[in-house]
């Protein structure tokens, strides 16, 4: 897949129409009220970019899992209030998505005005990717901007059917995912030192199986890192450990040897009796986890090993938390490691979900490079996957 993609500035949009697909899928509460107004905020490069260009935006988006048609709890019209706001400038909301008031609002809109259509999920045909209806939702506009990272992995009508009726290009976030995610990947700046946590191998067989071929440190910490543990020969106790990826465990183990790739697992852990946050506790060597306790945390000599190897590098992926986080007295692991990250001074990319609330809620949000927004669809950039959404716009 190449990384290479035009993006909004390299197509002229002025008094065009530009339909662009944004991730408004905003959670709300059961007065329709948006809790969290991240991904709207995130789309406005993008929407005052076009703005400032007198081009004729039509936004479409997704919200929620809406399963028949229409139905008002899954209703666009909170996050076209909400943008207005953000805007300061009024957002026309229409009440189908390739209906007659679609229509006719994206064939009235005046340059430099903004309409939202209904909620795309409203029709079945979306995540069919059916042809007829991406052809349909095209004749709206001139031009398709997708600027929605989360849904890249999907090829749904909006997220990629759209490209095959329009030139298509990418908006300011899809940009920077591949700008930053790209490069990453393709040509990184070294030492290139990926970490890895979470609760589980089986999810990152194919992030680790793709990373050992580009990093010269893979660390593995969380969860997951316990089957590799056991596969080294040691045992673990009630740690979390799939006893069917030992196997796998040893074999990657042995790959990274071979390609000359440090693979680090922790050294120490901090290990409970049970799982929660006030049970007995007490730090082991890795090599002597007793038989009734589970490791919930990498231990003090691991976050040092960590934390060097991080100082030295020049660029860092971080997926994954390194410990049973949710526990405040097993979250001393990824709190190190996410401050660790942020110091490094290296090209510091961050996705899924739990990393990125980590180095957000310690305040260092703004000393990673990327974090990236999409939880899929960065795990599928990591694993090395053609993301249809991304796939499917004009190379440069
Ligand atoms: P993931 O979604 O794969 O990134 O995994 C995140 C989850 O992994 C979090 O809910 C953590 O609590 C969990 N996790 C991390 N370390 C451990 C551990 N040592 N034992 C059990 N669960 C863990």
């Amino acid at each position: 897949m190449s990384y290479n993609k035009k993006s909004i500035e390299d197509i002229d949009v002025k008094g065009k129409k530009v339909i662009v697909r944004v991730d408004f899928n905003v959670p709300l509460d059961a007065n329709k009220n948006i809790t969290d107004d991240k991904r709207i905020v995130g789309a406005l490069p993008t929407i005052k970019y076009l703005v400032s260009k007198g081009a004729k935006t039509i936004l479409v988006s997704h919200l929620g899992r809406p399963k028949n048609g229409f139905e008002d709890k899954f209703s666009m019209k909170p996050t076209a209030v909400r943008l207005s706001e953000l805007l300061g400038k009024s957002v026309i909301m229409a009440s189908d998505v390739i209906g007659e008031d679609a229509k006719a609002k994206a064939a009235a809109l005046k340059d430099g005005e903004v309409l939202m259509l209904e909620n795309v999920r409203f029709h079945k045909e979306e995540e069919k990717n059916d042809p007829a209806f991406a052809k349909e939702l095209s004749t709206l506009a001139e031009i398709y901007v997708n600027d929605a990272f989360g849904t890249a992995h999907r090829a749904h009508a909006s997220t990629a059917g759209l490209a095959d009726y329009l030139p298509a290009v990418c908006g300011y976030l899809i940009q920077k995912e591949i700008d930053i995610m790209g490069k990453a990947l393709s040509n990184p700046a070294r030492p290139f030192v990926a970490i890895l946590g979470g609760a589980k191998v089986s999810d990152k067989i194919a992030v680790i199986e793709n990373l050992i071929d580009k990093v010269d440190t893979l660390i593995i910490g969380g969860g997951m890192a316990y089957t590799f543990v056991k596969a080294q020969g040691y045992g673990v106790g009630t740690s979390i450990c799939e006893a069917d990826k030992v196997d796998l465990a040893k074999s990657l183990l042995e790959k990274a040897e071979k390609k000359g790739v440090k693979l680090l697992l922790p050294v120490d852990n901090k290990v409970g009796k049970e799982f929660n946050n006030d049970t007995e506790s007490k730090t082991v060597a890795s090599t002597e986890i007793p038989d009734d306790f589970m490791g919930l945390d990498i231990g003090p000599k691991s976050i040092e090993l960590f934390s060097n190897v991080l100082k030295s590098a020049k660029t860092v992926v971080w997926n994954g938390p390194m410990g049973v986080f949710e526990f405040p007295n097993f979250a001393i692991g990824t709190k190190e490691v996410a401050k660790a990250v942020a110091e490094s001074g290296a090209i510091s990319i961050v996705g899924g979900g739990d990393s990125a609330a980590a180095v957000e809620q310690l305040g260092y949000a703004d000393k990673i490079t990327h974090i990236s927004t999409g939880g899929g669809a960065s795990l599928e950039f990591l694993e090395g996957k053609v993301l249809p959404g991304i796939d499917v716009l004009l190379d440069k």
